[in-house]
């Protein structure tokens, strides 16, 4: 599995938020990541790092937590447990 494929629809929507919310800068980023999604966490971390750089995301603490089947998301659907979700942003307001 090629994590950018993830990676890249995670740090365009926290780019949305953040721009949403008038950030300066991103200071942390949570993201739900499914158990079953056989997603390498630091090859994603790594990707997510490379998106971040040059934007208000950059230097951003990236957290991840495992996200289980039956867990509701932030939409309010039933995780199937293949999921990568942004789940929060800490933000810096301008
Ligand atoms: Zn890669």
């Amino acid at each position: 599995m090629h994590e950018l494929r993830l990676a890249k629809p995670i740090a365009e929507q926290a780019l949305k938020v953040a721009e949403a919310q008038s950030a300066s800068r991103v200071t942390g980023i949570k993201i739900g990541l499914g158990v079953l999604s056989g997603v390498m966490e630091d090859h994603l971390r790594e990707h997510l790092e490379e998106l971040f750089a040059g934007t208000v995301l950059e230097g951003a603490q990236i957290e991840t937590r495992e996200l289980l089947p039956g867990e509701k998301l932030p939409g309010g659907e039933e995780a199937s447990g293949t999921e990568v979700v942004l789940e929060s942003l800490t933000v810096e307001e301008a």
